[in-house]
């Protein structure tokens, strides 16, 4: 009976252990499954955040209020409003050049170099565009830099575009160059003070460094998209 006794309870402690086994080994595939189902409601967090970022423009620089009064220093005529929306639509063709792999300004936007690159630009583009239905939001003034004989005024330009269903936001800066012509370049330091024959280099400047006369300049002033970068 002893030995029938040894056997019943080795079985049951088999039994036993087996259970315990059982229970650990579901306790663990439980954990694992719950940590996954955490892991994946994250993933699916980052997506929606994704999503809801992916929905809101590109935040502009808010600087107005110190560039504008600087630029309005040198440029009284200035017109800000103007520009942004000369801005908006500056950012708009480039966007449609690349996707056109043409590209659509003239001598009436943009300084030669710049006409050139964007030549080059809008070519290359044509093969590697690999985004579709951009749309430009808003502008922005961001900058204003003196260098003396140049003048340069930055622009942002927030725009989106699509990705197989996804939509990207992202950032343009336009740069622009006070200028009288596309050949900035060629047409600076050309003219003289018409009193005592020194030269005028500043752009917009009013007044003859030497004698004082006030200057007219030759032809009036514009500005001309200096570049377009992608600030992303
Ligand atoms: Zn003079």
């Amino acid at each position: 009976m002893s030995g029938t006794l040894r056997i019943i309870i080795m079985i049951a402690l088999g039994f036993g252990i087996l259970g315990v086994l059982i229970y650990g080994i579901m306790r663990i595939l439980s954990f694992v499954a719950q940590g996954y189902s955490k892991v994946s409601d994250l993933v699916d967090d980052i997506r929606k955040g994704d999503a809801e970022a992916q929905a809101t423009p590109r935040s502009l620089s808010n600087v107005d209020r110190i560039v504008i009064p600087q630029i309005l220093r040198r440029f009284p005529e200035y017109d800000n409003e103007l520009m942004v929306r000369r801005a908006v639509m500056d950012g708009d063709s480039y966007l449609k050049s690349l996707l056109s792999g043409v590209s659509s300004f003239t001598e009436k936007d943009g300084v030669r170099s710049f006409l050139e690159m964007m030549e080059e630009t809008a070519e290359k583009a044509k093969n590697t565009v690999n985004w579709t239905d951009p749309r430009v939001h808003s502008a922005a003034v961001s900058k204003f830099e003196d260098n003396g004989d140049l003048c340069y005024v930055t622009y942002q330009v927030s725009y989106q575009y699509s990705v197989e269903g996804y939509t990207y936001q992202r950032k343009l800066a336009v740069k622009y160059i006070a200028a009288e012509s596309p050949d900035y370049e060629k047409k600076i330091q050309v003219y003289k003070c018409p009193n005592c024959g020194a030269p005028v280099s500043q752009i917009g400047q009013k007044v003859c460094r030497y004698c004082g006369i006030a200057l007219k300049t030759a032809a009036p002033l514009s500005w001309f998209i200096f570049d377009i970068t992608d600030m992303s």
